[in-house]
C-alpha cells in the first residue's frame, strides 16, 4: 500500500516545534494578522524577489484578491489555461469577470503564449497562468503579450512555490503571484491558508485592505472588502517547514528523475521538462493512451493514483453557460483524456519507489511486459 501523498513523517519530525508555537500563540492571545504572519510574508516576498506578501485565507482568494486589486471586473475578460484546477478560473469569475480559455503546450501542460495571442480582444485585462505541477509557464512571450497590449498577469503559482524560471522564483514576473498552502501543497498548513506577492506598494496595500473589509484604518471602510486573512497558527506552523522547503523539493526531484529513469520502457511519456523552469514535481505526472488501464492495475496492487484533471475546466457543467464544445481545445483535451499522476512525496524511500514501477511494468498493456 503506497498513498498517492504521505507527509507524516515530515511533520512528526516538526511537531514538538509546532505545538511548542501554537502553545505559545494560545497564551499570547493574538490569533489573527500577528508578528507570524508578518514575519511569514516578509520570508515569503524576500523569497519570491518581490517587496510584499499579502497573508489570506487560501490560493483562491490571493487569486482573486489579486485581480481585485487590478480593477478585473464585469465585462472584462482574463485569458487562463482549461487544464488546472478550477479555483483559477473561479477567482476571474467572482470578479465578474469572463474567463477567456487558451491551450496548452503538450510538453508542460501550460499555457502556450501563441495561443494566449490568438485569444486577445479589446475587452482582455489580463492573462493569468498557472504554473501547473511544478513548472513555470513560459513567462517571457507572456510578459511581452502583456506589455505591448497594456495587460496584467497573475500568476497562479500553488503548485510551484519554490520554481524558478530562467533563474528567477516564481511570482515575480507578473503584477502579483499567488500561493496555496493547502496541505498537500509542496508548503501545507494545518488548514486553508494562501498568500499573493507583489512588487507594487500600491497593489499590496490595495491587497491588504481588501483581505480586511475594505478598511484602510481600523473601522474606516475605503471600499466592501472581504474577510479572508491568514491566522497566526498557520502562518507560525508555515514559518517551522519553510526552511526545509528547498530540501524537500530537491527530494522530490531526485524521486522523478528515478522514476523518469524506470518507466522509460512504458508506453508513456513521463513528464516534459521545459528549458527554462525547474521542476519541483508537486505531481509525478504521466500521460499515456491506456490509462485505464494502468489505473486499474494500480489500483488493485495498493498504489494510490490520481488524475489531475480529468474533465478540462472549459467542458465543466459549471461553465457550461460559456458555450465551449470538445474540440475547442484539443491539447487541453488530450491531456485530460490520458494524464495521471503517481504517489511522489519527500520520504518516499527507494523501495516504495521500486514497488510503484513494478506495479506500473504488471499493470502495463500485454504487448509491453
Ligand atoms: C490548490 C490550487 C489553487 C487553490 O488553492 P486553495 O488554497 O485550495 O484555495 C489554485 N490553483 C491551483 C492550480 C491549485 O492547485
Amino acid at each position: 500500500m503506497i498513498p498517492i501523498l504521505d507527509l507524516s513523517q515530515q511533520t512528526a519530525a516538526l511537531l514538538p516545534e509546532i505545538e511548542r508555537t501554537v502553545g505559545e500563540i494560545y497564551r499570547s492571545g493574538s490569533f489573527i494578522l500577528g508578528k507570524h504572519g508578518k514575519a511569514l510574508e516578509a520570508e515569503i516576498a524576500q523569497r519570491s524577489e518581490v517587496g510584499h506578501g499579502i497573508g489570506v485565507a487560501s490560493g483562491t482568494d490571493a487569486l482573486h484578491m489579486a485581480l481585485r486589486a487590478l480593477n478585473i471586473g464585469p465585462g472584462d475578460e482574463v485569458i487562463t489555461s482549461s487544464f488546472t484546477f478550477i479555483a483559477t478560473a473561479e477567482a476571474i469569475s467572482y470578479c465578474g469577470a469572463t474567463p477567456v480559455f487558451a491551450d496548452i503546450d503538450p510538453l508542460t501542460f501550460n499555457l502556450d503564449p501563441r495561443k494566449v495571442a490568438e485569444k486577445l480582444t479589446s475587452r482582455t485585462k489580463a492573462i493569468l497562468p498557472v504554473h501547473l505541477f511544478g513548472q513555470s509557464s513560459d513567462m517571457d512571450p507572456l510578459v511581452a503579450l502583456a506589455k505591448e497590449h497594456g495587460l496584467g498577469i497573475v500568476e497562479d503559482c500553488a503548485q510551484a512555490i519554490g520554481t524558478l524560471y530562467k533563474g528567477r522564483p516564481v511570482g515575480c514576473f507578473g503584477a502579483a503571484g499567488c500561493f496555496s498552502f493547502y496541505p498537500t501543497k509542496n508548503l501545507g498548513a494545518f488548514g486553508d491558508g494562501g498568500m499573493a506577492v507583489t512588487d507594487s506598494a500600491d497593489l499590496a496595500q490595495r491587497m491588504r485592505s481588501l483581505r480586511a473589509h475594505g478598511q484602510s484604518e481600523r473601522y474606516y471602510h475605503d471600499e466592501v472588502g472581504y474577510c479572508s486573512r491568514l491566522d497566526e497558527i498557520q502562518a507560525a506552523i508555515l514559518r517551522i517547514k519553510l526552511p526545509h522547503l528547498d530540501q524537500w523539493n530537491r527530494q522530490r526531484a531526485a524521486i522523478a528523475d528515478r522514476y523518469d529513469a524506470l518507466l522509460a520502457d512504458l508506453p508513456l511519456h513521463t513528464p516534459g521538462r521545459a528549458s527554462y523552469s525547474t521542476h519541483t514535481y508537486h505531481q509525478y505526472t504521466v500521460r499515456t493512451e491506456h490509462r485505464e488501464q494502468f489505473l486499474s492495475g494500480l489500483k488493485e496492487r495498493g498504489i494510490g493514483v490520481g488524475v489531475y484533471y480529468p474533465v478540462p475546466i472549459h467542458l465543466q457543467k459549471a461553465y457550461a453557460d460559456l458555450g465551449y464544445q470538445p474540440g475547442d481545445l484539443k491539447e487541453s483535451e488530450k491531456a485530460a483524456a490520458e494524464v495521471f499522476s503517481l504517489p511522489i512525496y519527500p520520504d518516499l524511500r527507494e523501495e516504495q519507489i521500486a514497488e510503484v514501477v513494478e506495479a506500473m511494468h504488471k499493470a502495463a498493456p500485454l504487448a509491453w511486459v
